[in-house]
């Protein structure tokens, strides 16, 4: 019997079980190829609290990003940076592989019973006490244990084209390319273009690279992003990552937030007794009111035209923003960047 099965090798579940020491752990993934085609890996500079990434993972860093709107843009300065996901993804797996067995096999039942958990595949079954599911949107263990889902499911789309990057990292807020948000992101030696929205992917992607019409498209990427916190503690075990919606619903962005989940997982996992309870309680503490409020503002910016966003834009144009990525309502909220865009309703 194991202490503790992972279920799902993406960053949650390789991040929890690097950090699970002294337990007989098993992190179970359904494919051998970590990494590529599932994430565009922006992140913020709080990403080096977590790590100290050399240069063949850090693709490039991104100072500014420009926001635009039909003929309106402003700039804002960012202190983020693009992730080689697939290399990040392999170092996080040789840290991992230091604690914990990994089966490349896909889990197709769970039950439980009175003295803990049994995971089946599709030859051989595992038993365990405590179970993590770190296995994104459709999440077999949150579906086992839990009548509960993520609020908003978005999907994301990108593909790289072959030419010479910009520095800036150019964001459209147009309906026609999405009813979230699209962009063209600088690379290594690439360039990413991409999408997120909620519905229509297909008819969006479509329009957005027939107008922005990328050289030499090398590759392309989708997935699925769940959003909107959802309850992610039960008797025998936690959700971390996509499988809960701890991600941005304004951006789909959410390496951080797992990170900082499955930090707050391992150090339940230290006590003799876990207590998911609290799990859950200091995931809400560390950013269940960014996402509470970032539903909010994705209410209010699904009802704006192309007018009001270009009203928005040009708003930001006038003010020197820099905005915190992972809270960026918490941010406007505490500081007086609120006044800037109270002024956008007057
Ligand atoms: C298109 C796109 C772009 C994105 N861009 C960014 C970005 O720029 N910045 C950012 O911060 N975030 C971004 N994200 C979100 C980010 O990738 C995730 O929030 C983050 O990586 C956490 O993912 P996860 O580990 O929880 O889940 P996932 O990455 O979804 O991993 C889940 C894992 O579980 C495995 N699994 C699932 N079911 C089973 C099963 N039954 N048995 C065994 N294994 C199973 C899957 O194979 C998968 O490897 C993006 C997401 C998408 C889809």
């Amino acid at each position: 019997m194991y202490d503790i099965i992972i279920v799902g090798g993406g960053v949650a579940g390789l991040y929890l079980a690097s950090l699970l020491k002294n337990k007989d752990v098993l992190l179970i993934e359904e494919h051998k190829n970590l990494g590529p085609g599932r994430c565009s890996g922006i992140v913020s500079n709080r990403i080096k609290k977590f790590f100290d990434l050399p240069n063949t993972i850090i693709e490039r860093k991104i100072e500014k990003a420009v926001i635009c709107c039909g003929n309106s843009s402003a700039e804002i300065k960012l202190n983020s940076f693009v992730l080689n996901k697939e290399k990040f993804e392999h170092l996080l797996l040789r840290n991992a592989l230091k604690n914990v067995d990994i089966e490349f096999e896909r889990i197709n039942k769970i039950e439980k019973d009175y003295s803990g958990v049994t995971v089946f595949t599709k030859n051989k079954n595992y038993k365990t006490k405590y179970i993590v599911g770190c296995d994104g949107p459709n999440s077999i263990v949150r579906r086992s244990f839990l009548d509960a889902e993520p609020k908003k499911f978005y999907f994301g789309k990108f593909c790289y084209s072959i030419e010479k990057p910009s520095d800036s990292y150019q964001i459209f807020l147009d309906s026609k390319y999405s009813d979230l948000f699209s962009w063209i992101a600088p690379r290594r030696g690439k360039v990413e273009y991409g999408l997120i929205c909620e519905k229509r992917i297909n008819k969006y992607y479509e329009k957005f690279l027939h107008d922005k019409e990328p050289r030499y498209i090398s590759d392309e990427g989708f997935g699925v992003i769940p959003t909107g916190l959802c309850s992610c503690s039960f008797s025998r075990g936690i959700l971390i990552g996509n499988s809960a919606g701890m991600t941005k619903p304004l951006t789909g962005g959410g390496i951080i937030y797992s990170l900082i989940t499955a930090k707050i997982g391992a150090k339940e996992f230290k006590k003799e007794k876990p207590d998911f309870q609290n799990y859950e309680k200091e995931c809400r503490k560390a950013f269940g009111k960014e996402i509470k409020y970032q539903l909010w503002f994705r209410k209010i910016y699904s009802k704006l035209n192309d007018r009001w966003k270009q009203r928005l834009v040009k708003l930001i144009a006038k003010n020197d923003l820099k905005i915190d990525m992972d809270f960026p309502i918490t941010d406007i909220l505490r500081d007086k960047k609120l006044k800037v865009f109270k002024s956008l309703f007057k």
